[in-house]
């Protein structure tokens, strides 16, 4: 700023000295012409023209001028005559004066002198003391002569160059006077801003660890001991809650060196793990909890792709709860036997991207896959399965399976209470004598699960039994016999089917049997056995020993109908049509049978 300023100040005196200059000269000039005119004047009014040069010489003492010359226009030299030698135009700038009468000036500067040439004319009037026209034989405004001078300005321009080197040298000796006080007094205060300016920005990252430093007494020193007591609480303070937090969520992926950044998201965390829990404890099914697990995975996890599934450690059946489309993860069988799943199995996370075809019962050649198992007890289990098309997504994916694993931990003891309230609830869906399903379980079955049937490519067989002539034993042995006679038919469905097979008790005497993911050929098979089997055993009535048989009518879904009630009334049709070609026997439905009417 100094140097600006010096800088500035010498432009400004540089300019006004030769300003100055200048001016002064055309100022003597201008005095110096009327003094010659008016001498000159005098000398013609008292005849002693012919003293004039010693008039002029004189004039031409007058300090700072070098040269004066007074030249005659051409109608006082026809007039007057030629004059004095020295009185014809010298130049070109004499002739231009004497012609249009202007003032004209010229400056001639270099390195040692500095001259100005200034030549004024001198112009006839009337109207002076005394009248130019009275002598001379010219018109008003007539130009009569002109004078020149030369001026040295030199004096000025070097008066200047003192003045300048003197404000230089002033102004030089306080830049030095202000660096020295900057320096010694100012730099230890610069050095605690930029100090200050580090520490700050370091404690912007998370990073509290910064300790301030100064030369400076007292203030300066102080500011800096408060700066270091406040980072050093910052840093104690969020390092604790981190930890603290940390302890509250039992798996996390969050690691970062920010502990504001970090103790933030943990706190974000929590909260939604928080309100998901609160939201789950007021659902009355596990089914609803699976819901809202499934939105949590859809919307904040962004899973694309992924089956839920639940696992009946006791049974070691599996049971699909959801999955994002019809590809299905695991080759069939794993459903069937628990134990297939190499997740639940080994109960750790499986990743193919650890090892190609890590899951020998995968189905999921095509993209990148993941596994996890979670335990809720002794009886249940749930596994996950996601996959995305390549390894950068599901890395990503990855990245949150701590954070699925405290929603699934803060699930667990609700999911566990659900389950007993739906083993209390399951009771009233079963048949007190037989324990079978009974036909409220069946409506409840086919209105949540088998309506997703068709889009996860689940099929169906139903096997609709009745037993012959069954009226006959309650009347020939009472019902009491006739209660034994149906146990025992329960008992035979229950041990001739699988368990993810459903058997239910339709009706009195009439059971419905749901044959899960069967052929056709495989569902009569399996009637033909419950058939043949039911007509072996014998029933001891008092002395008398019977046997019964059954009719059964076979229908397949979604093959033969869309709608599951619908296919069940036509395994109902085919039942009708065995009791009516002579019974005991199975027969499976054809179109022919169903002549329409019904609406489903
Ligand atoms: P069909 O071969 O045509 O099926 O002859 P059916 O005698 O079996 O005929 P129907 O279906 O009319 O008879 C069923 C009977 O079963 C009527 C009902 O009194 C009896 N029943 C229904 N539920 C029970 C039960 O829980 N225990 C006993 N003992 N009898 C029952
Ligand atoms: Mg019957
Ligand atoms: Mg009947």
């Amino acid at each position: 700023m100094l140097i600006g300023l010096t800088a500035a100040t010498i432009t400004n005196v540089a300019l006004n000295f030769r300003d100055y200059g200048y001016n002064n000269a055309i100022e003597k000039s201008k005095m110096t012409a009327e003094i010659v005119r008016d001498g000159l004047t005098a000398h013609m009014v008292n005849g002693i023209m012919d003293k004039r040069d010693f008039f002029l010489g004189n004039i031409a003492n007058i300090k700072d001028v070098e040269n004066l010359w007074v030249v005659r226009a051409d109608n006082v030299i026809k007039q007057y005559g030629e004059g004095l030698q020295n009185e014809k135009p010298r130049d070109n700038i004499d002739k231009k004066v004497l012609k249009e009468g202007i003032t004209l000036r010229q400056s001639k500067e270099d390195a040692n002198s500095a001259i100005l040439r200034v030549t004024i004319p001198y112009i006839a009037t009337s109207y002076g003391n005394p009248n130019c026209l009275s002598c001379h034989n010219v018109r008003e405004g007539d130009v009569l002569g002109a004078i020149s001078m030369e001026f040295n300005i030199n004096n000025v321009r070097q008066t200047g160059a003192m003045t300048i080197a003197k404000i230089l040298g002033i102004n030089l000796f306080f830049i030095v006077v202000a660096l020295w006080v900057t320096h010694h007094y100012f730099k230890p205060y610069m050095q605690l801003f930029e100090n200050l300016q580090q520490g700050i920005k370091r404690a912007r990252t998370g990073d509290f660890s910064f300790r301030f430093t100064t030369t400076l007494k007292d203030g300066g020193n102080e500011v800096a001991e408060q700066m270091n007591t406040l980072f050093e609480k910052i840093d104690d303070t969020f390092g604790g809650i981190k930890h603290d937090l940390g302890t509250f969520m039992t798996r996390s992926n969050i690691s970062c060196s920010d502990p504001l950044n970090t103790a933030g998201t943990i706190i974000r965390e929590l909260s939604d793990v928080y309100k998901f829990k609160k939201t789950i404890e007021l659902d009355n099914t596990k089914d609803e909890i699976y819901a809202r697990f499934i939105y949590i995975l859809k919307e904040k996890f962004n899973f694309d792709h992924f089956a839920l599934y639940e696992v009946d450690k006791t049974a070691k059946i599996r049971r699909l709860v959801y999955i994002t489309d019809h590809q299905s993860f695991c080759l069939p069988g794993v459903d069937n036997n628990s134990l297939e799943c190499r997740a639940y199995r080994t109960n750790s996370d499986i990743y193919s991207t650890d090892f190609p075809h890590v899951c020998q019962n995968c189905s999921v050649n095509d993209k990148q896959y993941t596994c996890i198992p979670f335990n809720i007890n002794d009886d249940l289990a749930l596994t996950l399965s996601f996959s995305a098309k390549d390894m950068q997504t599901i890395e990503a994916l990855n990245f949150d399976i701590p954070s699925i694993k405290n929603y699934f931990e803060a699930a667990k003891a609700v999911i566990e209470s659900r389950t007993l309230m739906d083993k209390l609830r399951d009771s009233s869906l079963r048949d007190g004598a037989t324990h079978l399903y009974n036909r409220r379980f069946l409506e409840e079955f086919i209105d949540h699960s088998a309506n997703q049937a068709t889009r996860i490519h689940v099929s169906y067989s139903i096997l609709m039994i009745d037993i012959d002539f069954f009226k006959m034993i309650n009347d020939t042995f009472g019902h009491d016999a006739g209660d034994i006679v149906i146990k025992s038919l329960a008992e035979i469905l229950q041990t001739s089917v699988r368990k993810i097979d459903l058997p239910i008790r339709y009706g009195g005497e009439e059971f419905l049997l749901l044959l899960h993911n069967t052929t056709q050929e495989g569902a009569l098979m399996v009637a033909e056995k419950i058939r043949t089997t039911f007509s072996e055993k014998k029933f001891q009535f008092g002395s008398e020993t019977i046997n019964k048989t059954l009719s059964i009518g076979v229908s397949h879904f979604p093959s033969q109908a869309d709608s599951i009630w619908k296919v069940i009334k036509f395994a109902d049709l085919a039942l009708y049509e065995a009791k009516n070609t002579g019974r005991n026997r199975v027969i499976e439905f054809e179109d022919r049978m169903f002549t329409g009417g019904d609406s489903f």
